[in-house]
């Protein structure tokens, strides 16, 4: 009978990995890497339960880290099949896994510097060389329909709209002459966004993993703009910096798509913008290369030669000295760099600069990671240890979920209201506890579907 097991994002929100075992031959989907407090960190190190030499293929419902940051070490470890991704997930990941790569060993550096590790001396958890071995194992699916992996596992993609290249993964396994469809949601995208368009419908499973990240609440209705543009002149009066936390990927890119719009409505002035993460940079170019995830309005205004992604005043900082002058900056500007949850990257450096001043704003726009420091913040934290160093959180902090690109609790039910029969179980990964309980009465009281919140390690049969 075939099996599956949650190694990942069950009962927390990083480190997807779930595998399926059919006629002897093993699958992974997703491959990610743990992201948060030290408990969860500390899982990354561990061996594998299972042989990474004995898995025969990985699939990947998209690029983010938190899906693919495990694979340079599964490589390193013996992995020596085929990692199945379409293009913009091929390329993302080029980017991604070198940056991950990177990061590790800056800090393993960084943390020898300071002598803050635990490790000693400190090691990175892989290095660019082995990211590049897991990228020379990558192999193109298409990016939609049907492709089959082998005998035993054939899959259907669909556009999941989270981000560039994004997809629902339905998998048909094939043992002993019986068919059974299992589809992983990945992380399902929001309905009615400015770059990508909505998680398509799928209309049957017998088994169902998906996402809960916001089970347990909903975004607010309004878009956000009055919230972001207001907070934005704020500062300005009072003549202080904005400093914008954004994951590199898709984030970013819908924040400058904002931005550029809120400057030619007049709401906000033009102000100095920079875009402090290379791997932005970068990503902002592939959102405009990859066009076949944008939507109508979007490829309209690029129809008509207008750069969507490009505020008036904007300054791609790729250099390190280049991000470092923006230390020197003592007038309003905005500055979106990563990460996302304040767990690494430039942003920390802007942080620990700006953070103690109470002229300067802090803009949080997606999920903030129990046990990160930008959860940190929207707890509204005194002091942040950034660095090894206590940092005062003196700056005017605002929360904009709406800017997340996960789907809320009634775009999940919308999402889910496509099935034309109830799956034979669902399972929910990808959500903390209290999102992921949340979900479950909902999906039981609205569909009264058999629902059951996966747990770290757990093996279920898929018979
Ligand atoms: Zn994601």
């Amino acid at each position: 009978m075939p099996t599956l097991t949650f190694l990942g994002a069950a009962g927390s929100v990083t480190g997807s990995k779930h595998l399926v075992e059919a006629a002897g031959k093993r699958l992974l989907v997703d491959c990610g890497l743990f992201q948060g407090g030290h408990e969860l960190k500390q899982r990354n190190w561990d061996p594998l339960p299972v042989e990474p030499a004995s898995i025969d293929w990985v699939i990947l419902t998209h690029a983010h880290i938190d899906h693919t940051g495990y694979l340079p070490r599964l490589v390193s470890d013996g992995f020596r099949g085929p990692i199945l991704a379409n293009p913009a997930t091929f390329e993302l990941c080029q980017l991604l896994l070198r940056d991950s790569a990177h990061l590790q060993e800056e800090d393993a550096l960084y943390a020898a510097k300071k002598s803050y590790s635990r490790h000693k001396p400190p090691l990175p958890l892989y290095t660019v060389e082995e990211a590049e071995e897991a990228l020379g194992r990558f192999q193109e699916i298409p990016r939609s329909g049907p492709y089959r992996i082998s005998p035993e596992f054939a899959v259907n993609l669909y556009d999941a709209g989270h981000i560039l290249g994004s997809s629902i993964v339905e998998l048909t396994i094939t043992e002993d002459g019986k068919s059974t469809v299992v589809v992983f949601t990945g992380d399902l995208g929001r309905y009615n966004q400015v770059i990508l368009k909505d998680p398509q419908p799928v209309a049957r499973a017998d088994y169902l993993v998906t996402e809960s990240t916001y089970g347990d609440r909903d975004h607010p209705a309004d878009p956000g703009y009055d919230q972001l543009a207001g907070a934005v002149r704020r500062a300005v009066a009072r003549g202080g910096v904005i400093i914008i936390p954004a994951f590199a990927v898709d984030r970013s890119q819908t924040l400058l798509y904002v931005l550029r719009q809120l400057e030619d409505q007049n709401r906000i002035p033009c102000l100095p913008t920079y875009l402090d993460s290379p791997m932005a940079i970068s990503v902002t170019d592939l959102y405009e290369k990859h066009r076949e995830d944008h939507q109508l309005v979007f490829r309209a205004a690029e129809e008509k030669g207008i750069d969507p992604l490009n505020c008036h005043d904007v300054h791609m900082t790729r250099s390190v000295p280049e991000s470092k002058q923006i230390n020197n900056i003592r007038t309003p500007c905005i500055i979106l760099s990563a990460s996302g949850m304040v767990s690494g990257g430039r942003v920390v450096h802007h942080l620990i600069r700006r953070l103690p001043d109470p002229h300067n704003l802090v803009m949080l726009v997606g999920y903030q990671a129990e046990g990160t420091p930008g959860r940190a913040l929207l707890d509204g934290a005194r002091f942040l240890r950034l660095h090894g160093e206590e940092v005062a959180v003196r700056a005017e902090i605002v929360d904009l979920p709406q800017f997340s690109a996960h789907a809320d609790r009634t775009e999940i039910e919308r999402w889910l209201g496509n099935f034309q029969a109830p799956p034979r179980q669902v399972y929910l990964v990808h959500g903390e506890p209290e999102g992921a309980a949340a979900l479950e009465k909902t999906l039981r009281a609205k569909f009264g579907w058999p629902v059951e919140i996966a747990q770290y390690r757990q093996t279920v049969n898929l018979g």
